[in-house]
């Protein structure tokens, strides 16, 4: 299966769902991890187009530790409205990249770019398939079922399914350490240390499904999105 996981930020998917596309690469499956935004918001000290570069480069070693193939920017930080510009360029990164299941943030995240990250990635999987709707790449032959990962730290957020990630926690861990820019930022800004978020997050999840670390996740359920359970990386 061709997996396409959509992260707003650098660094946002390997927070939500980094241990989950571990284990589908394990599987044999490939992944791709696109990010929308630069990232040249995530900081104060360093200058803007810097601090893009710099992101850029985390991503890519993150994305490379698990063997995925990483997309992206298509914006700046706070950059991902709902335009038509936006909706061509999402849709080609769908077209692109051709998925059998897209991985996407949570609608009820805590940021307007996860937000409209979804909204953007929902209405890309449908415009995606529409021969007369022209961007650069070919149409998709068919609307591709989406995942939302959880929200940052589960706030409004009832998984319907757990990902047992507790052989690929220490590789999640891995991926975050590549993002070396946003420690220190975090701390500082949203006053999280973002390991002990991801693994209390991740100890949470796996005690309510049973398992040491898991990652929560939910089914979008509108008609012909419906995915057959055998995506899931059992
Ligand atoms: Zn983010």
């Amino acid at each position: 299966m061709n997996i396409l996981a959509v992260g707003a930020h650098p660094d946002d998917l390997e927070i939500l769902c980094g241990g989950t596309l571990a284990k589908y690469v394990k599987m044999g499956h490939k992944v791709y991890m696109a990010h929308l935004c630069n990232g040249n918001m995530g900081g104060k000290d360093i200058p803007m187009e810097q601090l893009a570069e710099i992101r850029d480069n985390e991503a890519q070693k993150a994305g490379a530790l698990i063997n995925a193939e990483v997309l992206g920017p298509v914006c700046d930080d706070l950059g991902v409205l709902f335009t038509q510009e936006m909706r061509s360029k999402v849709t080609d990164i769908v077209r692109q990249t051709r998925p059998d299941l897209i991985i996407t943030h949570n609608p009820q995240d805590y940021m307007t770019d996860h937000i409209v990250t979804q909204q953007l990635v929902f209405d890309s999987a449908f415009s995606a398939t529409l021969p007369n709707y022209k961007t650069a790449y070919p149409a998709h032959e068919k609307i591709t079922p989406i995942y939302y990962m959880d929200t940052l730290l589960g706030l409004k957020s009832q998984p319907e399914f757990y990902i047992d990630i507790t052989d690929y926690f220490e590789t999640k861990k891995a991926m975050l350490a590549c993002h070396e820019s946003q420690y220190k930022w975090l701390k500082g800004h949203h006053i999280t240390d973002p390991f002990a978020m991801i693994e209390t997050m991740a100890k949470f999840r796996g005690l309510q499904a049973g398992v040491l670390y898991a990652e929560g996740f939910t089914i979008e359920k509108v008609w012909g999105r419906i995915p057959p359970l055998d995506l899931l990386p059992a």
